[in-house]
Parts: structure tokens; C-alpha cells; sequence
């Protein structure tokens, strides 16, 4: 099936207009493949001319669809060329291979002109998100939890006020969307403004979720050049997770060397469902055709990441560990909740929906308690470590998934399995 992506409803057309008659389809399906074949070497830009050069080890019979991010579909092999209209923004080119099992795509960017941050604001969708250019008092809200020392503003000649306005709406935007994946059940902080701020000490971006207001802060140059719009929807994603449910808040509670494979797990599937959201509703939440390709070629990116941690998962036979040992700099648990996101996402590719099977997912995640918490931080109950996910996806699903986990080495109990998916009917 030809998947549609956001570049495709035409040249600078907004993809909020009115012209825009029905809901195109993006999906991350082509971009799980653990065995990918076709490779995308080289674009050269020539004025508007753009040249691809690439191979497919698999050799499809079929030619290569080239979707050229303005409006242009060709099918061919390579090299193959381009012209464009306009060179006053970058293009995302796609190129999809046909193989006897699926499709398999590769994107890469044609940078003709500066990216293209155009939007129109919905008028409806409430301000939460802000970069603030005179940094923001900040109180802890968790015992135990202190605010990062020295946090700063990100001044008024660091961003273009073009990008920052441009951060804030999108912010917005996956505010909205994963406050509905969390059903609304979230601390009234969440709920409330977020502020985005720089903070020199770190290499990324990381969420202080406990913060009131909850804010991410930033290394200096992170907001600067390509925006990695599925990392900062990921820390969103920590802020409103780990402040769910409302009255018990998950990663306060359970903050460990065994909590990240849930916290990581989840903010990993906020990401990705909250591009699969903006991508798959009509208007894209106003955003540009240019706009959407950047979110779009974040969320393939990350959603490599995902597919690749899953692999060297599948290459170690003792790969499976919820446990992350503070004595070592790695994460022990990472290709562990990789495979738990590459589950998920197979899974929401093949329902088509991300949103339902997220927001079921979260109510049964929404009735972890104090003796979970006991059962979780115990480091003797693997099973119940192992069990938690699985059984919060069968209901997301509504399908058991313990036996798919089993072939994978998790420890799934089934006490445990129907204890939780019992709690709700
Ligand atoms: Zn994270």
C-alpha cells in the first residue's frame, strides 16, 4: 500500500488549507524493518537541480518510488533527478523500495533553502508550552528531587524569534495531544505551563518533571540549527507520564535502577504516537507541509533508533534485563524497553491507531498503587518487573500478548498478568 505523507498535498500549501480534501496517511511501518536493504548515498544540489544516488542490496523488481517532498511523485532507479520550483526551503525526499514483504523507505533532505517553520495557530489550543527569555523560578515538588543548579533563558538574540515561536506552538500541540493519550489524568502541574530552558551541563535535553512549572532544560545549542522535534515530544512525554495517575505519580514513586525501562518506555511511545497523531489528522494541527516534513524526518530518525536497540536485543541471547546497574555509564535496560516500544509501535502500524491502544495502555498503567510500587522496586520480583508492560499493552491491544514477550526472554507471570489486566473489565 503507498503510504501518503504530509509533503505530498502540494507545493507551499498550507496543510491546514481548506484545499486539502482529505486525511493523507504517514506511517512508521516502512522504517521497523530489522533487515533494511535499500540505502540513499548521496544528494547533490545543483541551483533547483537535485541529484539521488542509492542502492538496494535486495534488488526489487520493481522500481523505486521517488516522492520528492513538493508535490512530485516519479518511479525510477537510481541516480536519479530532480527539479523544484522554488529554493526557498528544504525538501524531505522520500524514496520506497517494493519487496515481496513490504515496503521499506528512506528519507533524506534536499536543503535548497532554510528549514520551514510555518504554521497557523489554532485558536482553540490553549498556550502550555513557553521558552521564556528570562529564566523562570523553579520549585521542586518532589522530596528527594532537587531543581538543576544554574538554569538559564534562552535570550532574546539565541533563537530566531521565527523558531521560537515556532518550538512553542508545536509544543502546544503534542501538549494537547499526549494530555489526551494520559486521559487527563495528570497532576495539575502538567497541566499546567511548561517552560523550556538552557541548562550548560548537559549534553541533550532531559524533562524535570517534578518541577513547578515542569520544565526541560536544554544544552545551549540544542534549540539551534536542526530541532529534534521527537526528542523534545520524549521529554513531554516524561513530564506527563511520570506525573500520571494524578494521585499516585508513577516515576516519583518508582525511581530506581529498574524505573527507566517503564519511564523510557513510555516517553518513547509518546513520541512517536504523537508524530503519528499530528502527521494522521486532517489540517495537521496547522502546521506548514514544510513544518510536518521536519517533525516527520525527526520521528523517523528516532524511530530508527528504536528498530536498531531492538536488533542487538534480538542478537543477545541474555539480552532481557529491567535492571540497570548504577555502578556501570550504560544503560543495561535499553535494548530491553526498545523492544518493548518496537512491540508497540509494529503493533499500532498494524491497528493503524496509535491514540486508542496509548490511551487504554495508560488507564491500566493509571492503576498502579503503592503495593506495585513495593513489587516493582523489590529486586528479586523480575516477574512483576516483566509483567507490568505486558500486561498494560494486552489491554491497550485487547489482545495477550504474554506468549510474544515469552519468545522475547521476558519473565512474564501470569498471577501477576491477571491480577493487573483484571483490574479492569
Ligand atoms: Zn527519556
Amino acid at each position: 500500500m503507498k503510504r501518503l505523507g504530509c509533503t505530498q498535498l502540494g507545493l507551499l500549501l498550507a496543510c491546514a488549507s481548506a484545499a486539502v480534501a482529505s486525511v493523507d496517511e504517514f506511517s512508521f511501518a516502512p522504517y521497523l524493518d530489522l533487515e533494511p536493504t535499500l540505502s540513499v548515498s548521496l544528494v547533490t544540489v545543483h541551483g533547483l537541480s537535485v541529484r539521488v544516488e542509492g542502492s538496494d542490496t535486495a534488488r526489487p523488481e520493481k522500481p523505486f518510488v521517488f516522492d520528492w517532498g513538493d508535490g512530485t511523485t516519479t518511479e525510477g532507479r537510481f541516480p536519479a533527478t530532480h527539479s523544484y520550483k522554488s529554493a526557498d526551503r528544504s525538501y524531505t525526499i522520500t524514496v520506497t523500495a517494493t519487496h515481496d514483504d513490504g515496503t521499506e523507505s528512506v528519507t533524506v533532505r534536499a536543503a535548497l533553502g532554510p528549514p520551514d517553520y510555518g504554521f497557523q495557530r489554532l485558536q482553540s489550543l490553549p498556550r502550555r508550552v513557553s521558552i521564556p527569555k528570562s529564566v523562570v523560578p523553579l520549585r521542586t515538588t518532589m522530596p528527594g528531587y532537587a531543581i538543576t543548579e544554574k538554569p538559564e533563558a534562552f535570550a532574546e538574540d539565541e533563537l530566531q524569534p521565527n523558531v521560537r515561536t515556532a518550538i512553542e506552538y508545536v509544543m502546544d500541540v503534542a501538549h494537547q495531544i499526549e494530555l489526551d493519550f494520559c486521559n487527563g489524568d495528570v497532576t495539575e502541574q502538567a497541566r499546567g505551563p511548561h517552560v523550556i530552558l538552557k541548562q550548560r551541563q548537559f549534553a541533550g535535553c532531559a524533562s524535570q518533571w517534578y518541577s513547578d512549572p515542569p520544565s526541560f532544560e536544554c544544552h545551549p545549542g540544542y534549540l539551534v540549527g536542526e530541532v529534534d522535534f521527537s526528542s523534545l515530544f520524549h521529554e513531554l512525554g516524561h513530564s506527563m507520564t511520570l506525573n500520571s495517575p494524578a494521585k499516585y505519580r508513577i516515576g516519583g514513586k518508582i525511581d530506581s535502577p529498574m524505573s527507566g525501562a517503564v519511564s523510557e518506555a513510555l516517553a518513547n511511545f509518546f513520541q512517536h504516537a504523537t508524530i503519528y497523531r499530528i502527521l494522521n489528522t486532517e489540517g495537521h494541527w496547522g502546521l506548514s507541509d514544510g513544518f510536518c516534513a521536519l517533525v516527520r524526518e525527526a520521528g523517523i530518525r528516532s524511530i530508527g533508533v528504536v528498530r536498531n536497540a531492538h536488533k542487538a536485543y534480538l542478537s543477545e541471547p541474555d539480552g532481557y534485563t529491567m535492571y540497570n546497574d548504577p555502578a556501570t555509564p550504560r544503560d543495561e535496560t535499553f535494548n530491553t524497553f526498545m523492544t518493548v516500544v518496537y512491540v508497540f509501535c509494529s503493533l499500532a502500524e498494524e491497528h493503524r491507531d496509535y491514540r486508542t491502544p496509548l490511551k487504554r495502555t495508560m488507564r491500566l498503567l493509571q492503576t498502579f498503587n503503592e503495593a506495585d510500587e513495593a513489587r516493582f522496586l523489590d529486586r528479586e520480583n523480575e516477574g512483576f518487573r516483566a509483567t507490568l508492560m505486558v500486561a498494560a499493552m494486552s489491554y491497550g491491544f485487547d489482545t495477550d500478548l504474554r506468549e510474544r514477550f515469552r519468545k522475547l526472554h521476558f519473565p512474564v507471570s501470569d498471577a501477576v498478568y491477571e491480577e493487573l489486566r483484571g483490574r479492569i473489565k
